[in-house]
C-alpha cells in the first residue's frame, strides 16, 4: 500500500450516458434535442470576435441574461449562470443544503442528486414514489434539510401540478426548495411564477435540451437575490469564471430567438405524441411524459433484452438496471425519421 492511497478521497461518481463515436447510429440515450441550435446561434459564432478570447470572460454575463429576461420575469440580480446545470445544481448544493437534518429527494430521479451529496457529505433521504411512478408532495413535508425535485422527474417524465410544487414549498418555509427544471419546456409548467411569493425557492433550468445547446454547456438558476448572491460568494471561492464567452455569446443568441424554440418544442411534443401510439400498438405501455424523452415498458419484453437488440442494430436507448425501473427503457424522442427507425427495430425485436 502507498502512503498517500488513504489520503484520497474516494467516490462512486455519476455515470453519464454514453456519446458513441459510431456513424449512422440513432442516438436516443442521453435526452439531446435532435434539431439543431438556432441558426441565430451559428450566426452568432460566426461573427464572434476570436480577439476577445484573449481576455477572461465576463462574470456579469449582461447579453445572456438580458436574453433570458425576454422570456422569464426575473431581474438581472435573480440569474445565477453556470456551466451547464449540473454545475449550477451541484453549487446550490454546496450552498444550501448544510443541514443535520436530512436532503429530500424521490427514490426514482436524476442519480446526479445522492452523488452530489455524497461528495459534500450532506444526509439525505430518499422518499419513495408512489407505484404509478408519481411524487406525492404530503412526504415532503416532515422535518428535512432541504428538498430537491426534478419537474418533470427523470427518468420517469412525468411532471407535478404546480399547486403541488406550491403545496411543498407552503409546508417548507425554512429550508431551501430547488426544482430542476430541466425537461420543463415540453409540456409542464414553470415554478419561476412562484419566486415572488416563496424566498426559498431555486428553480433550476438548461440550455442543453429545449435549446439543443448541450455542448457549450449552460445551465442557469433562478432564484431571489439574497440566494443568488449566496450562490455567487460559493462560486466565487471555487471557480470566479464557469462560463466562457463563446458559450456566451452562442447562448444569448439561442434565448433571444425565441420563435425557434417554440418551435423546436411543439415538434418535439408532436412525435413524442406519435412515438408513444406507436409503441403503444406494439403492447408497449408509456409513463404520461412531459419530456423530450419517455420511460416505457412492455409485459411481454425483457427491457434489457430489447435494449442490446437495439444497441446491435445501432439504435441506442437507456436502460438503467435499477430497482423498480429494470423492466423500462427511457427513450428520448428523436426526429420524426429517427423514431420510424426505433419502432421499425422494435417491431422486428416484437416480432
Ligand atoms: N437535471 C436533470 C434532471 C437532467 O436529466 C440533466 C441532464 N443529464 C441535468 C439536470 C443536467 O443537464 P446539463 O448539465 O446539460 O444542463
Amino acid at each position: 500500500m502507498k502512503l498517500w492511497e488513504d489520503k484520497i478521497r474516494q467516490v462512486v461518481p455519476y455515470v453519464p450516458g454514453e456519446q458513441p463515436q459510431i456513424k449512422n447510429i440513432v442516438k436516443l440515450n442521453t435526452n439531446e434535442c435532435p434539431y439543431p441550435p438556432s441558426p441565430m446561434v451559428e450566426k452568432a459564432i460566426r461573427e464572434y470576435n476570436t480577439a476577445e478570447l484573449r481576455k477572461y470572460p465576463s462574470f456579469v454575463c449582461r447579453e445572456l441574461k438580458a436574453a433570458l429576461r425576454k422570456t422569464y420575469p426575473v431581474t438581472d440580480d435573480m440569474l445565477f449562470l453556470g456551466n451547464g446545470s449540473d454545475e449550477v445544481l451541484a453549487l446550490c448544493f454546496m450552498t444550501f443544503f448544510n443541514s443535520d437534518k436530512p436532503v429530500l429527494f424521490p427514490d426514482i430521479t436524476y442519480s446526479f442528486y445522492d452523488v452530489w451529496c455524497d461528495l459534500y457529505n450532506i444526509k439525505y433521504k430518499r422518499v419513495p414514489v408512489n407505484e404509478k411512478f408519481e411524487i406525492t408532495p404530503e412526504d415532503y413535508f416532515g422535518e428535512n434539510g432541504g428538498i430537491v425535485i426534478a419537474n418533470p422527474n427523470a427518468p420517469t417524465s412525468i411532471c407535478m401540478p404546480l399547486e403541488s410544487i406550491e403545496r411543498i414549498l407552503q409546508n417548507n418555509r425554512n429550508v431551501i426548495v430547488i426544482v430542476d427544471e430541466a425537461y420543463i419546456d415540453f409540456g409542464g409548467e414553470s415554478a419561476v411564477s412562484l419566486l415572488d411569493k416563496y424566498d426559498n425557492l431555486v428553480v433550476v433550468q438548461t440550455f442543453s435540451k429545449s435549446r439543443a445547446l448541450a455542448g457549450i454547456r449552460v445551465g442557469y438558476a433562478m432564484a431571489g437575490k439574497e440566494l443568488v448572491d449566496a450562490l455567487e460568494a460559493v462560486k466565487n471561492s471555487f471557480n470566479s469564471y464557469t462560463l466562457n464567452s463563446l458559450s456566451q455569446t452562442a447562448a444569448a443568441a439561442a434565448a433571444n430567438d425565441v420563435e425557434y424554440w417554440e418551435d423546436c418544442r411543439k415538434k418535439i411534443m408532436a412525435t413524442r405524441s406519435r412515438m408513444i401510439k406507436e409503441l403503444s400498438e406494439l403492447g408497449f405501455e408509456t409513463l404520461p411524459s412531459s419530456a423530450n424523452f419517455i420511460f416505457t415498458t412492455n409485459k411481454n419484453v425483457k427491457a434489457a433484452e430489447l435494449f442490446e437488440f437495439l444497441r446491435s442494430k445501432g439504435v441506442i436507448v437507456r436502460y438503467f438496471n435499477k430497482p423498480r425501473i429494470s423492466e423500462y427503457l427511457r427513450i428520448t424522442v428523436g426526429t420524426d425519421g429517427e423514431v420510424d427507425r426505433l419502432v421499425e427495430e422494435v417491431k422486428n425485436f416484437v416480432g
